[in-house]
Protein backbone atom coordinates (compact mmCIF):
# COMPACT_ATOMS: atom_id res chain seq x y z
CA UNK A 1 0.00 0.00 0.00
CA UNK A 2 1.56 3.72 -0.75
CA UNK A 3 1.37 6.21 1.82
CA UNK A 4 -1.11 8.33 -0.21
CA UNK A 5 -3.33 5.08 -0.18
CA UNK A 6 -2.80 4.42 3.81
CA UNK A 7 -3.71 8.12 4.98
CA UNK A 8 -6.97 7.29 2.96
CA UNK A 9 -7.61 3.98 4.95
CA UNK A 10 -7.18 6.09 7.89
CA UNK A 11 -9.57 8.82 7.03
CA UNK A 12 -11.70 6.14 6.63
CA UNK A 13 -11.32 4.70 9.63
CA UNK A 14 -10.06 1.87 8.05
CA UNK A 15 -9.04 -0.83 11.14
CA UNK A 16 -11.12 -4.19 9.87
CA UNK A 17 -12.15 -7.02 12.46
CA UNK A 18 -9.87 -9.77 12.33
CA UNK A 19 -11.30 -11.96 15.60
CA UNK A 20 -14.11 -14.06 15.01
CA UNK A 21 -15.47 -13.92 18.53
CA UNK A 22 -16.46 -10.73 18.23
CA UNK A 23 -18.13 -10.96 15.17
CA UNK A 24 -19.61 -13.31 16.71
CA UNK A 25 -20.66 -11.55 19.49
CA UNK A 26 -21.97 -8.84 17.70
CA UNK A 27 -24.49 -11.15 15.34
CA UNK A 28 -25.93 -12.69 18.54
CA UNK A 29 -26.49 -9.25 20.14
CA UNK A 30 -28.41 -8.51 17.02
CA UNK A 31 -30.85 -11.54 17.76
CA UNK A 32 -31.14 -11.99 14.14
CA UNK A 33 -33.50 -14.31 12.19
CA UNK A 34 -34.48 -15.01 8.26
CA UNK A 35 -37.09 -12.00 8.25
CA UNK A 36 -34.52 -9.22 9.50
CA UNK A 37 -33.34 -6.81 6.60
CA UNK A 38 -30.03 -5.20 8.28
CA UNK A 39 -28.09 -2.23 7.29
CA UNK A 40 -23.96 -2.62 7.69
CA UNK A 41 -22.24 0.57 7.29
CA UNK A 42 -18.42 0.19 5.86
CA UNK A 43 -17.94 -3.21 3.81
CA UNK A 44 -14.04 -3.37 4.50
CA UNK A 45 -13.17 -7.11 3.85
CA UNK A 46 -16.61 -8.40 4.16
CA UNK A 47 -15.93 -10.62 7.21
CA UNK A 48 -19.05 -9.19 9.10
CA UNK A 49 -20.93 -8.92 6.11
CA UNK A 50 -21.35 -12.44 5.38
CA UNK A 51 -21.88 -13.53 8.86
CA UNK A 52 -24.85 -11.23 8.41
CA UNK A 53 -25.82 -12.46 5.19
CA UNK A 54 -26.10 -16.15 7.02
CA UNK A 55 -28.76 -15.50 9.03
CA UNK A 56 -30.68 -12.33 7.48
CA UNK A 57 -32.97 -12.04 4.87
CA UNK A 58 -31.24 -8.65 3.38
CA UNK A 59 -28.27 -7.02 4.01
CA UNK A 60 -27.99 -3.59 2.85
CA UNK A 61 -24.18 -2.30 2.99
CA UNK A 62 -23.23 1.27 2.30
CA UNK A 63 -19.54 1.46 1.49
CA UNK A 64 -17.53 4.68 0.65
CA UNK A 65 -14.49 3.21 -0.47
CA UNK A 66 -14.58 1.99 -4.16
CA UNK A 67 -11.24 -0.06 -3.19
CA UNK A 68 -12.51 -2.20 -1.49
CA UNK A 69 -14.75 -3.34 -4.71
CA UNK A 70 -12.95 -6.88 -4.84
CA UNK A 71 -14.34 -7.69 -1.77
CA UNK A 72 -17.48 -6.43 -2.55
CA UNK A 73 -17.68 -9.14 -5.94
CA UNK A 74 -16.92 -11.89 -3.58
CA UNK A 75 -19.31 -11.18 -1.81
CA UNK A 76 -22.26 -10.65 -3.22
CA UNK A 77 -21.47 -13.92 -5.36
CA UNK A 78 -21.31 -15.72 -2.25
CA UNK A 79 -24.43 -14.58 -0.78
CA UNK A 80 -27.10 -12.81 -3.65
CA UNK A 81 -29.06 -11.87 -0.43
CA UNK A 82 -26.18 -8.36 -0.03
CA UNK A 83 -27.01 -5.53 -1.99
CA UNK A 84 -23.82 -2.62 -1.89
CA UNK A 85 -24.63 1.00 -2.26
CA UNK A 86 -21.40 2.82 -2.86
CA UNK A 87 -22.15 6.01 -1.19
CA UNK A 88 -21.35 8.26 1.79
CA UNK A 89 -23.57 6.72 5.01
CA UNK A 90 -23.97 10.40 5.84
CA UNK A 91 -25.38 11.24 2.39
CA UNK A 92 -27.83 8.38 1.60
CA UNK A 93 -31.38 8.86 2.58
CA UNK A 94 -32.05 6.16 4.99
CA UNK A 95 -35.74 6.28 5.39
CA UNK A 96 -35.36 5.06 1.15
CA UNK A 97 -34.31 1.79 2.35
CA UNK A 98 -36.17 -0.66 4.07
CA UNK A 99 -34.72 -1.99 7.07
CA UNK A 100 -35.32 -3.22 10.57
CA UNK A 101 -31.78 -3.49 12.18
CA UNK A 102 -28.69 -1.95 12.02
CA UNK A 103 -25.01 -3.90 12.65
CA UNK A 104 -21.91 -2.07 11.89
CA UNK A 105 -18.45 -1.68 12.94
CA UNK A 106 -18.50 2.06 12.53
CA UNK A 107 -15.73 4.34 10.82
CA UNK A 108 -15.48 6.49 14.12
CA UNK A 109 -14.67 9.71 12.81
CA UNK A 110 -18.52 9.41 11.59
CA UNK A 111 -19.84 8.28 15.05
CA UNK A 112 -21.65 10.68 16.21
CA UNK A 113 -23.39 11.83 13.00
CA UNK A 114 -23.88 8.35 11.95
CA UNK A 115 -25.85 7.49 14.91
CA UNK A 116 -28.19 10.39 15.33
CA UNK A 117 -29.12 10.45 11.12
CA UNK A 118 -30.22 6.54 12.95
CA UNK A 119 -31.87 7.67 15.69
CA UNK A 120 -33.83 10.59 13.96
CA UNK A 121 -34.80 8.16 10.83
CA UNK A 122 -38.60 8.71 10.27
CA UNK A 123 -39.16 5.22 9.92
CA UNK A 124 -37.03 4.21 13.12
CA UNK A 125 -35.07 0.51 13.50
CA UNK A 126 -35.78 -2.13 16.11
CA UNK A 127 -32.26 -2.30 17.24
CA UNK A 128 -28.61 -0.97 16.31
CA UNK A 129 -25.51 -2.93 17.18
CA UNK A 130 -22.65 -0.96 16.63
CA UNK A 131 -19.18 -0.72 17.18
CA UNK A 132 -17.31 2.87 18.55
CA UNK A 133 -14.10 3.92 20.43
CA UNK A 134 -14.62 2.85 24.12
CA UNK A 135 -14.74 6.56 25.36
CA UNK A 136 -17.45 7.43 22.86
CA UNK A 137 -19.62 3.86 23.99
CA UNK A 138 -19.17 5.01 27.59
CA UNK A 139 -20.63 8.78 27.25
CA UNK A 140 -23.63 6.65 25.22
CA UNK A 141 -24.41 4.70 27.71
CA UNK A 142 -23.42 7.62 31.30
CA UNK A 143 -25.81 8.41 33.77
CA UNK A 144 -26.17 11.70 35.47
CA UNK A 145 -23.47 12.47 38.21
CA UNK A 146 -20.97 10.46 36.71
CA UNK A 147 -18.09 11.58 34.98
CA UNK A 148 -19.35 10.36 31.33
CA UNK A 149 -22.36 11.98 31.47
CA UNK A 150 -22.55 14.39 28.63
CA UNK A 151 -25.05 16.03 26.21
CA UNK A 152 -24.54 12.68 23.98
CA UNK A 153 -25.84 10.78 26.54
CA UNK A 154 -29.17 12.57 27.01
CA UNK A 155 -29.71 12.59 23.49
CA UNK A 156 -28.95 9.41 22.66
CA UNK A 157 -31.49 7.97 25.51
CA UNK A 158 -34.20 9.67 24.60
CA UNK A 159 -34.16 7.92 21.70
CA UNK A 160 -33.12 4.55 22.66
CA UNK A 161 -32.37 2.05 25.64
CA UNK A 162 -28.21 1.48 25.36
CA UNK A 163 -26.53 -1.34 26.75
CA UNK A 164 -22.54 -1.71 26.55
CA UNK A 165 -22.37 -5.07 24.91
CA UNK A 166 -18.61 -5.49 25.59
CA UNK A 167 -15.08 -3.78 25.48
CA UNK A 168 -12.88 -4.58 22.22
CA UNK A 169 -9.08 -4.93 22.74
CA UNK A 170 -7.29 -2.84 19.77
CA UNK A 171 -5.87 -6.67 18.95
CA UNK A 172 -9.24 -7.63 17.43
CA UNK A 173 -8.78 -5.38 14.32
CA UNK A 174 -6.03 -5.12 11.52
CA UNK A 175 -4.64 -2.88 11.42
CA UNK A 176 -4.68 -2.14 15.16
CA UNK A 177 -6.11 1.02 16.42
CA UNK A 178 -4.47 2.94 19.31
CA UNK A 179 -7.93 2.89 21.26
CA UNK A 180 -10.00 0.62 23.44
CA UNK A 181 -13.27 -0.01 20.97
CA UNK A 182 -17.08 -1.18 22.18
CA UNK A 183 -19.82 -3.05 20.74
CA UNK A 184 -23.16 -1.08 21.85
CA UNK A 185 -26.75 -1.92 21.51
CA UNK A 186 -29.46 0.51 21.26
CA UNK A 187 -32.74 -0.28 21.36
CA UNK A 188 -35.15 2.17 19.43
CA UNK A 189 -38.04 3.47 21.48
CA UNK A 190 -40.31 6.34 22.43
CA UNK A 191 -39.22 8.78 24.56
CA UNK A 192 -39.39 8.65 28.40
CA UNK A 193 -40.71 11.98 28.21
CA UNK A 194 -42.29 14.56 26.39
CA UNK A 195 -40.32 17.80 24.41
CA UNK A 196 -42.66 20.33 22.68
CA UNK A 197 -39.53 21.12 20.57
CA UNK A 198 -36.91 19.18 19.78
CA UNK A 199 -34.89 21.71 17.94
CA UNK A 200 -34.87 23.93 22.23
CA UNK A 201 -34.03 20.81 23.36
CA UNK A 202 -31.22 20.12 21.20
CA UNK A 203 -29.91 23.58 21.98
CA UNK A 204 -30.32 23.56 25.27
CA UNK A 205 -28.01 20.23 25.60
CA UNK A 206 -25.16 22.36 23.90
CA UNK A 207 -25.79 25.46 25.79
CA UNK A 208 -25.85 23.10 28.84
CA UNK A 209 -23.05 20.77 28.61
CA UNK A 210 -20.07 23.53 27.39
CA UNK A 211 -20.83 24.29 31.10
CA UNK A 212 -21.11 20.74 32.46
CA UNK A 213 -19.52 21.45 36.18
CA UNK A 214 -21.64 24.91 36.55
CA UNK A 215 -24.95 25.22 38.21
CA UNK A 216 -27.69 24.96 35.19
CA UNK A 217 -28.49 29.08 35.92
CA UNK A 218 -25.05 30.32 35.36
CA UNK A 219 -24.28 27.67 32.51
CA UNK A 220 -27.46 28.92 30.75
CA UNK A 221 -26.39 32.95 31.21
CA UNK A 222 -22.66 32.04 29.71
CA UNK A 223 -24.26 30.29 26.63
CA UNK A 224 -27.26 32.75 26.01
CA UNK A 225 -25.95 32.75 22.33
CA UNK A 226 -26.58 29.44 21.64
CA UNK A 227 -29.95 29.61 22.50
CA UNK A 228 -30.69 32.66 20.36
CA UNK A 229 -31.35 34.95 23.35
CA UNK A 230 -29.66 37.86 24.89
CA UNK A 231 -28.05 37.08 28.54
CA UNK A 232 -30.82 39.27 29.69
CA UNK A 233 -33.54 37.73 28.39
CA UNK A 234 -32.00 34.66 30.35
CA UNK A 235 -31.70 36.13 33.63
CA UNK A 236 -35.58 37.09 33.07
CA UNK A 237 -36.17 33.70 32.06
CA UNK A 238 -34.56 32.32 35.31
CA UNK A 239 -36.05 34.59 37.61
CA UNK A 240 -39.45 34.02 36.18
CA UNK A 241 -39.06 29.98 36.98
CA UNK A 242 -37.25 29.77 40.01
CA UNK A 243 -40.16 28.53 41.78
CA UNK A 244 -40.49 25.68 39.08
CA UNK A 245 -36.84 24.70 38.75
CA UNK A 246 -34.02 24.35 40.67
CA UNK A 247 -31.45 26.44 38.94
CA UNK A 248 -28.97 26.26 41.20
CA UNK A 249 -28.29 22.29 40.43
CA UNK A 250 -24.87 21.27 39.06
CA UNK A 251 -25.20 20.60 34.89
CA UNK A 252 -23.77 16.92 35.29
CA UNK A 253 -26.81 16.22 37.96
CA UNK A 254 -29.88 16.80 35.80
CA UNK A 255 -31.50 13.83 34.56
CA UNK A 256 -32.55 13.64 31.16
CA UNK A 257 -36.06 14.15 32.24
CA UNK A 258 -35.17 17.78 33.91
CA UNK A 259 -33.77 19.11 31.25
CA UNK A 260 -36.79 18.35 29.14
CA UNK A 261 -38.94 20.31 31.32
CA UNK A 262 -36.39 22.88 31.12
CA UNK A 263 -36.95 22.80 27.47
CA UNK A 264 -40.56 23.18 27.61
CA UNK A 265 -40.35 25.99 30.27
CA UNK A 266 -37.50 27.80 27.57
CA UNK A 267 -40.16 27.26 25.19
CA UNK A 268 -43.34 28.48 27.19
CA UNK A 269 -41.08 31.64 27.72
CA UNK A 270 -39.56 32.42 24.55
CA UNK A 271 -43.49 31.97 23.05
CA UNK A 272 -44.42 34.93 25.63
CA UNK A 273 -42.00 37.29 24.49
CA UNK A 274 -42.59 39.91 21.52
CA UNK A 275 -42.14 38.96 18.41
CA UNK A 276 -39.47 41.44 17.18
CA UNK A 277 -37.45 40.59 21.26
CA UNK A 278 -36.94 36.74 20.27
N1 LIG B 1 -17.23 -3.90 8.45
C1 LIG B 1 -15.81 -4.00 8.25
C2 LIG B 1 -15.18 -4.78 9.39
O1 LIG B 1 -15.82 -4.94 10.44
O2 LIG B 1 -14.06 -5.25 9.26
C3 LIG B 1 -15.15 -2.64 8.11
C4 LIG B 1 -15.22 -1.69 9.28
S1 LIG B 1 -14.12 -0.31 9.16
C5 LIG B 1 -14.03 0.17 10.86
C6 LIG B 1 -15.14 1.02 8.54
C7 LIG B 1 -15.54 0.89 7.07
O3 LIG B 1 -16.39 2.02 6.75
C8 LIG B 1 -14.41 0.92 6.06
O4 LIG B 1 -14.60 -0.08 5.11
C9 LIG B 1 -14.50 2.33 5.41
O5 LIG B 1 -14.04 2.36 4.08
C10 LIG B 1 -16.00 2.61 5.51
N2 LIG B 1 -16.35 4.04 5.55
C11 LIG B 1 -15.67 5.08 6.08
N3 LIG B 1 -16.35 6.23 6.00
C12 LIG B 1 -17.53 5.92 5.41
C13 LIG B 1 -18.67 6.68 5.03
N4 LIG B 1 -18.73 7.99 5.27
N5 LIG B 1 -19.70 6.04 4.42
C14 LIG B 1 -19.64 4.71 4.17
N6 LIG B 1 -18.59 3.93 4.50
C15 LIG B 1 -17.54 4.52 5.11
Amino acid sequence: MNSNSHKNSKKLGQCFLKDKNFVKKAISSANLNDEDIVLEIGLGEGVLTKELAKVAKKVYVIELDKRLEVFAKEVVKEYPNVTIIWEDALKVDLDSLDFNKIVANLPYQISSPITFKFLERKKGFDLAVLMYQYEFAKRMVGKEDTKEYSRLSVAVQYHADVKMVCKVPPTAFSPKPKVDSAIVKLIKKNPDYQVLDEKTFKNLLKALFQHRNKTVGKALVNSAHELNLTREHVKEFIEAYSEEFDFKERVFKLPGFEIGELSNLLNKFISKLPKLEQ
